[in-house]
């Protein structure tokens, strides 16, 4: 299985800490094994190593760096996430899953040069909802799903439970 990373771009630190924060921590959820910011956050750096610190896994994240950066000596497929892109379920059977891919996700309007730069412009529906919910719908398509419950090996594991709350900490 491919390695999958996230670029997301247009990041503004004081009005999208939250929305980045879960384009982060749900890629992570869902697979991803890093994420690229194009602003500095070293806030947004530090909550996202603080989760995995806890919850296990070796999910990396790097900001202030801009997506010809991230793209620069990357090897496998790009695909863009974008409303106006080809339909996601047309568009899977051809991303490859046994080259790394890099989701670019944006926050405001997406520079023409990356629809260029992409090898695939996808979209998950035509209309406009947001980068966390369209990032949370590839994945799960893209992975089958298959990273929900894996063990992470991390310091606090959370236990499935019908009612109430089981974690498991290494240090108890
Ligand atoms: N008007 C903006 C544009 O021209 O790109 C839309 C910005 S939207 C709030 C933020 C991001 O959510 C987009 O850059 C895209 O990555 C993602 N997104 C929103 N709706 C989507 C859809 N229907 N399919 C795929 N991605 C979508």
């Amino acid at each position: 299985m491919s390695n999958i990373y996230i670029m997301r771009i247009g990041h503004r630190p004081e009005r999208d800490k939250r929305v980045t924060t879960h384009v982060a921590l749900s890629s992570r959820a869902l697979g991803a094994k890093g994420i690229y910011v194009d602003t500095e956050d070293p806030v947004l750096e530090g909550n996202i190593a603080s989760v995995v610190e806890r919850f296990g896994g070796d999910y990396t994240i790097k900001t202030g760096i801009t997506w010809q950066e991230a793209l620069a000596d990357f090897k496998g497929k790009v695909v863009h996430l974008t409303m106006y892109g080809q339909r996601v379920d047309e568009a899977m059977p051809k991303i490859p899953t046994d080259e790394d891919i890099m989701i670019i996700v944006g926050a405001e309007k997406v520079p023409a040069e990356v629809y260029q730069r992409a090898d695939f412009n996808v979209s998950v529906g035509n209309q406009p909802h947001s980068e966390i919910a369209a990032l949370a719908i590839f994945l799960y398509q893209y992975t089958g799903g298959s990273h929900l419950y894996e063990d992470r090996d991390g310091q606090m594991t959370v236990i499935p439970n019908e009612r109430g709350k089981t974690v498991v900490n290494k240090d108890d």
